[in-house]
């Protein structure tokens, strides 16, 4: 008689489902009383909110509710000897505290949104009793969010299950049993033996179950055995799995809620270690660390304590997981200090591994930022997101833009929510492109994104597929066992040069325009208050605020959190970042003010009526119309230093500046305008050279269709028609030097103001605009077809440049359709160039000769009505002679963004001269950065780099008294000292190099 296999699978997966409801037996109800409030309340104040018996089915609460349940009962008289467990499930998020307001377990409700081809997220066991008595009194307190994993909750805050029930061990494990031998055998062909035998076994295995009894699981149980038993052999991968639980910060939830998933997460997390002993679980960002340490004290020392064990690793080497396409370089930085020392001083860790699976594309400044940290890995699982083109590796070295290499890991599954079952491990194996080369991996496996982490059903798992025949085996260790380990022949990974560029979600350069604004605004802030407090410190003898510019910075660095300064966040989470931005702009403002007036104070005045310092932070001599008062002046101010000046009216500040209905003109530059307000002409008239390509417009407003959402746009969207703003007005005036055509254009209910500045001896040609946006799901960008020929553009990015295809030959080309760049992109034939500069956009499209600027967007999913309100920003088109290198174009960017300061001049101590340079370049083209205090003394820390791809010998001249400077790492640490003479060091660069040093006073 021939076998029917057909009839045996369906058989057999109807048996797994009987058994898995055999598992718990409910045996008694639970009373629900909850106290409601709108925001959380902590645990001695749980009876606060408004009170209410709930019963099951009836609802307790709306979204973003927060509760504290009390749930009571007794354990049946006739459950003696069982074990008990209660199963709650608020349909919401819950988390038990002990009696002591300890957070001792996490929840999740069953019927949360997830990828269930990853598991099922949901939570609702509490172990109770081990072995009960009978007659044992329930009294327990749950706090809840009514909000599900992932933001939105499907079933309205309604309190779904609350009972007693018994726990039939021999059925649970069973189960398991059944499960992974199951999904194992599934993921073997039936052409091989292991496939046919454990199907016969399952088979055997269901002939034994009737009443679905104890008795009955452990026969099962021992049929099964003889399978799970069976070892696999030498492996030629091993694939080494760490729970985690990944915790957006913010993202489908508010902040406020990521501090609560957190403890949910952590304590379920311990509850588990005390049942699985083999279980290693990590977490990263010490800003969530922080939050427990605040706010869950006693659930804080749980975890350092096994993290003493070594049970617990910590991970990740900056402070929060924070977006690096738009995050600057500094930030960066700040991100491994203050991530990097937090784990020590926390834990006496030194981190290792920079931790960000789940950002959207990863800068080519990275691996040296990250090498002079001392951090030698990098983990992500981002780039298997990419739409166009697979990326070729999972076990890599990655080169940045300066040459530094680092070894790089991403887990081969794609995902950083992996079930640990056979079917994760088979496509593990099964897609590791390094497979052969290397014969370790990575998983990690738990529920994540809005936290949970690995349930028991994960764990359960990894006991039976540790070593199990057809199965690659999996050992549980910490990812930093694992790094080490395939660093032993990084020799022989490939490497790949250049950024990782995620081929998705570029939509996110632009989404959220005020927020990003803002973050650059404050990242150039925090750079002029270290240096003015550094040298109010050194001049006026004004102690560094060191403690309060390190809580600003933190704050800064959680909101460039990557589903924050992305823009992918729900409308709340900009509603609160925005308004927290604001405080700290105001703070940080008077911060500065603060310090350059004790500078000042301490300036020799005599002879200056209405003396007036004027400050430079930048490195190099800067020469600039500038208002004193209410008068233009021409200054020069020499490289981070000031100039004194009075106030005084100049004359004749128009001449050679031509404005006429259509045209503005200086000595350098003649700009003609189209009746539509776009530009015709361009006019170089010391070149002698058109900028514009003949015959197409400039500056064309154009609104495009983009049914998106904060992450997306699509690709195509360029090749349909598009509206444009339409000129409804203009006029033109000379304001000082600058000559000034103001147009005002409306498009729908939106309307635009654009003044187009064209200022005396100057170049740069200033778009400063302001638009009333009342879009939906449209796009504003504005483009400029130069008339210069190349096959890639120059785009700034964090510490130096990259090039980008204006092309597209190839897929990887294409795919770059929308790319990141900071304050300019430049296109530069050998004689002559062009760039496009800005002061808060991030989102461009160079394709041909054309750079093209995303301004707005306005989608409206996770956040609804996104960027719809009032912006202002500013845009410069930048002509110039040579490449970008001789048109010292990210000099005159930078000067875009961060302006001369005018401080008025109250009193005089005349102990500084009436202009001074307090550390010039003497010699070579190389940027400071940042000048700000030690961490750790008081000694000063400044950071420069090289900037236009060469190598340099700079001398660098400190203006003070200095004792001694030593180059060290930008932990400030591994000191070797650099011989100093009459206030200069000579100090090498390679091409984009980053040197910081440590200078004692
Ligand atoms: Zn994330």
């Amino acid at each position: 008689m021939p076998y029917n296999k057909k009839k045996m699978y369906v058989y057999i997966q109807n048996v797994i489902d009987k058994v898995n409801k055999a598992m718990y037996e409910k045996v008694a109800e639970l009373d629900a009383v909850a106290w409601v409030t709108k925001e959380p309340i902590p645990f001695h104040e749980r009876c606060n909110g408004e009170k209410k018996e709930v019963h099951i089915g009836e609802t307790w609460g709306q979204l973003w509710d927060c509760g504290w349940f009390n749930f009571t009962g007794e354990v049946p008289k006739t459950q003696k000897g069982q074990k008990i467990v209660l199963l709650i499930d608020v349909n919401g998020e819950g988390c038990v505290f002990d009696k002591e307001g300890c957070p001792i377990r996490g929840l999740t409700n069953i019927s949360s949104s997830f990828d269930f081809s990853l598991g099922k997220p949901g939570k609702k066991v509490v172990q109770f009793l081990e072995n009960a008595e009978g007659g044992e009194k329930i009294d327990i307190w749950i706090e809840t969010g009514c909000n599900d994993l992932f933001g939105r909750y499907s079933k309205e805050g309604t309190l779904e299950e609350a009972c007693v029930a018994v726990c039939n061990q021999e059925m649970r494990a069973l189960y398991y049993d059944f499960q992974v031998l199951y999904e194992l055998m599934s993921q073997l062909p039936d052409s091989e033996s292991r496939h046919m035998s454990i199907l016969y076994k399952l088979d055997e295995a269901t002939k034994v179950l009737k009443d679905y009894t104890e008795e009955e699981a452990v026969k099962a149980r021992k049929i099964l055995m003889n399978e799970l038993n069976k070892k696999g052999g030498d492996p030629s991968l091993t694939v080494s799995a760490i729970g985690h639980a990944h915790i957006d910060l913010a993202w489908l939830w508010p902040i406020r809620e990521t501090i609560r998933k957190g403890a949910r997460t952590f304590s379920t997390v311990l509850e588990m270690m005390e049942r699985y002993p083999d279980y290693i679980f990590g977490a990263s960002q010490p800003q969530l660390y922080a939050w427990m340490k605040e706010r869950y004290p006693s659930l804080y020392k749980k975890i350092e304590q096994r993290i003493k064990e070594e049970r617990w690793e910590v991970q990740g080497a900056m402070w929060v997981e924070p977006d690096t396409n738009i995050s600057g370089g500094e930030a960066l930085i700040r991100q491994v200090v203050y991530g990097k020392r937090f784990f020590r001083e926390e834990f006496g860790k030194d981190m290792k591994i920079l931790w960000l699976p789940d950002v959207f594309g990863y800068t080519g400044s990275l691996p040296q930022i990250l090498k002079k940290s001392g951090v030698d890995y990098f983990m992500t699982i981002k780039l298997s997101w990419s739409e166009i083109n697979q990326f070729p590796h999972h076990t890599f070295n990655w080169q940045g833009i300066d040459g530094t290499k680092i070894l790089c890991h991403m887990p081969p599954e794609g995902t950083y929510n992996s079930s640990a079952s056979p079917q994760a491990v088979k496509k593990t194996e099964a897609q590791y492109l390094d497979k052969g080369v290397s014969d370790n991996c990575l998983m990690l496996f738990g529920i994540g994104d809005g936290g949970g982490g690995p349930g028991a059903e994960h764990l359960e798992r990894l006991e039976r597929v540790k070593n199990l025949n057809g199965l690659s085996p999996v050992v549980q260790e910490s990812s930093l066992d694992f790094f080490k380990r395939i660093d032993k022949d990084s020799h022989k990974y490939k490497t790949w040069n250049g950024e990782l560029y995620l081929e998705k979600h570029q939509g996110t350069f632009t989404s959220q325009a005020k927020n990003k604004k803002y973050n650059r605004k404050m990242e150039i802030m925090l750079r002029e208050l270290e240096l003015s407090s550094m040298l109010a410190q050194i001049n006026a003898q004004m102690v560094y605020p060191q403690e309060e510019i390190e809580e600003i910075w933190k704050e800064v660095l959680l909101y460039q959190f990557h589903d924050i300064l992305p823009g992918s966040s729900i409308k709340r989470v900009y509603d609160e970042s925005l308004d927290r931005y604001q405080v700290l702009m105001n703070k940080t403002q008077e911060m500065i003010q603060k310090s350059l007036e004790a500078v000042a104070d301490n300036i020799d005045t005599c002879g200056i009526d209405n003396p007036h310092m004027v400050f430079n932070s930048l490195s190099w001599e800067r020469k600039e119309w500038i208002k004193v008062k209410d008068d233009w002046q021409y200054l020069s101010v020499p490289p981070m230093g000031y100039s004194v000046v009075d106030e005084k009216e100049i004359d004749d500040i128009s001449e050679k500046l031509v404005v006429k209905e259509d045209c503005l003109e200086n000595k350098l530059i003649k700009l003609q305008f189209n009746d539509d307000g776009t530009i015709k002409s361009i006019y170089d008239k010391e070149y002698q050279r058109e900028v514009i390509q003949d015959g197409v417009e400039a500056n064309v407003l154009a609104v495009y269709d983009d049914q998106g959402d904060a992450w997306d746009f699509d690709i195509n969207y360029d090749e349909r028609p598009f509206d444009s703003f339409q000129l409804r007005s203009r006029e033109n005036y000379i304001d000082g030097p600058k000559a000034i055509m103001k147009q005002v254009y409306n498009f729908g209910e939106s309307k635009l103001i654009q003044k187009v500045i064209l200022t005396k001896d100057s170049r740069r040609i200033d778009f400063k605009t302001e638009v009333q946006w009342q879009e939906s799901n449209k796009m504003l960008r504005t483009s400029f077809p130069v008339d210069v020929y190349a096959t890639d553009a120059t785009c700034d990015i964090q510490f130096g440049t990259i090039k980008r295809p204006l092309n597209r030959n190839t897929s990887w080309e294409s795919a770059k359709y929308e790319i990141c760049a900071h304050k300019w992109v430049d296109i530069s034939q050998r004689d002559y160039g062009v760039a496009l500069m800005n002061d808060c956009k991030y989102g461009y499209k160079v394709l041909e000769n054309t750079i093209d600027l995303n301004l707005l967007r306005s989608t409206n999913y996770p956040g609804v009505n996104a960027d719809k309100g009032k912006h202002e920003f500013t845009y410069s088109l930048y002509p110039h002679n040579g490449d970008y290198v001789t048109g010292e174009v990210a000099k005159r960017a930078d000067e875009l963004n961060i302006p001369l300061n005018c401080i008025k001049v109250n009193s005089s101590k005349d102990q500084l001269p009436k202009t001074k340079s307090f550390i010039e370049i003497l010699d070579g083209d190389v940027v400071i950065e940042s000048v700000k205090k030690a961490e750790d003394d008081n000694d000063i820390i400044v950071r420069l780099y090289e900037n236009n791809s060469s190598s340099v010998n700079a001398q660098i001249f400190f203006n003070f008294d200095v004792k001694s400077v030593q180059l060290v790492d930008m932990m400030e640490e591994n000191a070797s000292d650099i011989p100093i003479e009459k206030g200069i060091v000579n100090l090498k660069f390679k091409p984009f190099e980053i040197h910081t040093l440590k200078v004692s006073i």
